[in-house]
């Protein structure tokens, strides 16, 4: 489904470029902000379990860190490149900026797959990953998170050799921590359930009652089975997801017109977002090609996995029923296909808004790991509704003043903030 040629980080420079247009910002603050302030490029030496040293190439860009220090996950994928991270990083800066977080942005990636490495493997390449970065990294400097294919035990591999190094207990360091160690209850479910938060705001702003709606679903990974969970508690009908097949190194749609059961598909899940398609079709569920999640006719769509997802070759497939497009992974619509979808009036909420959860949640457990102090679920979940409400509302109100799509309006406050941090610092 994924266009070849196409590079996401010239796509974030274009959207931040017609952003600078909107705020008519001066020359060196585009040329400051269009690039990231500072990269990591290094090659990471693993000792596998068959005894052989393989070398993993690792990076870390950090955007921007004119509001606080940069923040952002650490993605494991086969296909990274550096500008897909330049890219992310690009847009964890608008993320932090438009959740008004005291917080940059940053992004890390290891090529590798880790369906073909082993835990040790893993463990070892995210130890051998942070000794590269370790003067760069910290509380008060940079701090990563999980990310695509990387989770809690990854953060907490991670977090243990950045103490090691430094010879005392930093908490901080690192988010997305196990709960217990640091990790802040409801930071599992919070990008999930951030997306299903906007698409409620969403829904209340069109007039439209969750429960008459229904939705198909990119990904069944961490993001997807939060979103369900929600989107479901809301009285909302999910009726497919994709998945990607390890084996068959494609994707399939499942699909199920009354609605998939969450707990019955999570069970045949592997830790990936993967699905065991024999199973999922002995239990009634439709196995269609990938694409299909697309072509659904549906009121609300959620592109959950990738970017560069929804591209202008298959943006047509999707149905006129269509209302909302929300955005649960970053990037996965490319400009050309993001215009012709504000032309089919389909209401968009944008990557770094719609996603903008999981970062929230960052922050509020490095608020809690600094007092040493951890609220209960219901704590954090209320504060990441309040958190995201509110910026959904700015970014809506002020869509609906200057009569631009919400994409438009989240790029222009967030570039709005950073930049008046650069001018503020003096640095432009
Ligand atoms: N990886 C997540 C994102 O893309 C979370 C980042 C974080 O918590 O720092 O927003």
């Amino acid at each position: 489904m994924a266009q070849t040629n196409y590079n996401p980080f010239h796509a974030a420079q274009l959207q931040f470029d017609n952003a600078a247009e909107m705020l008519d910002l001066d020359q060196a603050t585009r040329d400051l902000l269009r690039n990231p302030i500072r990269e990591f490029h290094f090659h990471i030496p693993v000792r596998m379990d068959d005894g052989e040293v393989k070398i993993f190439q690792g990076y870390r860009v950090q955007h921007n860190d004119a509001r606080g220090p940069a923040k952002g996950g650490l993605r494991f994928h086969p296909q990274e490149t550096i500008d897909t991270v330049r890219a992310l990083s690009m847009w964890m800066t608008w993320k932090t900026a438009v959740a008004d977080l005291p917080l940059g942005g940053g992004k890390g990636g290891v090529v590798c797959d880790p369906h073909n490495l082993s835990a040790t493997e893993q463990e070892r390449i995210c130890r051998g990953w942070v000794r590269q970065v370790y003067k760069n990294i910290g509380p008060n400097t940079d701090i990563p998170a999980p990310d695509v294919m990387t989770n809690s035990q990854h953060m907490l591999w991670m977090l243990d050799e950045y103490e090691v190094l430094a010879g005392a207990r930093y908490p901080g360091a690192i988010t997305g921590k196990p709960v217990g160690m640091g990790g802040s209850l409801g930071r599992t479910e919070a990008t999930g359930y951030g997306v299903i938060i906007t698409v409620r705001e969403a829904l209340k702003e069109l007039d439209i009652s969750p429960e008459s709606t229904t939705a198909s679903i990119q990904g069944f990974g961490n993001v997807s089975q939060y979103a369900i969970e929600l989107y479901q508690q809301m009285g909302g009908k999910v009726v497919c997801v994709s998945a990607w097949d390890q084996q068959d190194q494609t994707s399939y749609a499942f699909k199920k017109d009354d609605g998939i059961d969450l707990y019955e598909l999570r069970a045949i899940t592997n830790s990936f977002g993967g699905i065991d398609k024999e199973k999922a079709a002995e239990l009634g569920y439709s196995v269609l090609p990938g694409d299909k999640w697309l072509e659904q006719e549906v009121d609300i769509l959620i592109p959950a996995a990738l970017e560069n997802q929804i591209t202008e070759e298959n943006v047509s497939s999707i149905s006129s029923k269509v209302k909302i497009l929300a955005e649960g992974a970053n990037g996965p619509t490319t400009p050309a296909a993001s215009k012709i979808i504000d032309e089919k009036g389909i209401f968009t909420i944008p990557d770094f808004l719609a996603n903008a959860g999981g970062v929230v949640c960052s922050y509020f457990e490095q608020v809690q790991s600094n007092m040493n102090y951890f609220w209960e679920k219901e704590e954090v979940l209320s504060k990441l509704d309040t958190k995201m409400t509110s910026s959904y509302i700015a970014v809506s109100n002020f869509a609906l003043e200057n009569d631009m799509p919400m994409r438009d309006a989240a790029y222009a406050i967030s570039v709005d903030r950073v930049a008046q941090a650069c001018h503020d610092r003096g640095w432009v």
